[in-house]
């Protein structure tokens, strides 16, 4: 069993790749234990397919998954997270944007005794402002809708021990944001912060849809917020409504001219729609807790046990 796993997806990375191994290689055997870099290539249109299979024959270390078609850099992660056999598994992005360096720097932490070390990003290169600010943005709502405690300006660059690759393997879901499960699982985790340099070679494949397929998947699965929205809406709507009725009844008995019968329209609009918003948000409390059994998450996860 290799002391490390490292889990790297790979979609259209030809040019990043031979740096990417040239680089990491020596830096990993520096640490004197054994490794192995399992490479996930995410349906790459390129000449990635070929240059995994030439590097995993000539270093047995190097082994490769090829996924049938692009199924996106959350599905390719969970693919290494479930091949690697590594006590500890970092996962990191082929185009150096992670720097080896900080993967050092992670280990050194769980060897500290850190179950889960993240990569927190202070200064991001070569990226746009509007990426920039929609993935700050991002962090900080997904902290304000869930209950969980996710660092902001963290992404998949991490380490984790293998107790946690197991306990995020046995979630049963199928939308998966790997960053917010990583939370949600517990045990020990700590961040080493890095200013994340430009990428190697090649553009970014995270296009808008991708990026909003990314925030759905870290939103829904993980906060039944949007669901009570018509329920805290629909009981607005009828509070509000009810107290424009008292304030016409005290106008009426104080003889107090408004807008004759057409004015109490106004309120019993909104009571009936807020009655059916109500209704509707109703359901919607039974769907969260259909949702939540259909994810079929752990009810709880084990750290350790002592004379069990
Ligand atoms: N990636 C992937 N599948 C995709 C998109 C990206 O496997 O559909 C990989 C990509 O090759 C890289 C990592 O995920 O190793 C991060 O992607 P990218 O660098 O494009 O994202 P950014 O760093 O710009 O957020
Ligand atoms: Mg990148």
């Amino acid at each position: 069993m290799p002391e490390y796993s490292l889990v790297i997806p790979a979609y259209n990375e030809e040019k990043s790749l031979p740096l990417f191994y040239e680089k990491v290689t020596p830096l990993m055997e520096t640490l004197g234990e054994d490794f192995e870099m399992i490479f996930v290539n995410d349906g790459s249109r390129d000449s990635t397919k070929e240059i995994l299979k030439a590097l995993a024959e000539k270093d047995k270390r190097v082994k490769v998954c090829n996924f049938s078609r692009n199924f996106g850099q959350q599905a390719a992660l969970l693919c290494g997270l479930t091949e690697s056999k590594g006590r500890a598994v970092i996962a990191m992005d082929a185009d150096l944007q992670d720097p080896p360096e900080v993967a050092m720097e992670m280990i050194a932490k769980w060897k500290e005794g850190f179950d889960v070390v993240h990569g927190k990003r202070r200064k991001r290169k070569g990226e746009t402002v509007f990426k920039k600010a929609t993935a700050s943005l991002f962090y900080r709502f997904m902290r304000k809708i869930t209950s969980l405690d996710m660092p902001v300006d963290v992404g998949d660059f991490k380490l984790y021990d293998r107790k946690v690759v197991d306990a995020i393997l046995s979630m049963g879901e199928h939308d998966r944001l790997l960053r917010a499960q990583t939370t949600w699982v517990g045990f020990r985790q700590t961040i080493v912060e890095f200013d994340r340099p430009e990428r190697v070679a090649g553009e970014t494949h995270y296009t808008l849809k991708k990026m909003v397929k990314l925030a759905e998947s870290g939103v829904f699965p993980n906060s039944s917020y949007p669901l009570t929205l018509p329920i805290k809406l629909g009981g607005a709507l009828c509070g509000l409504s009810l107290l424009t009725y008292i304030v016409f009844i005290v106008l009426a008995c104080c003889k107090v001219a408004f807008g004759g019968l057409t004015a109490w329209l106004f309120p019993s609009l909104g009571l009936a729609a807020g009655l059916i918003l109500c209704c509707h948000g109703l359901s919607n409390v039974y769907l969260s807790m259909v949702y939540s059994e259909v994810q079929n998450r752990p009810k709880y996860i084990v750290a350790d046990k002592i004379n069990l």
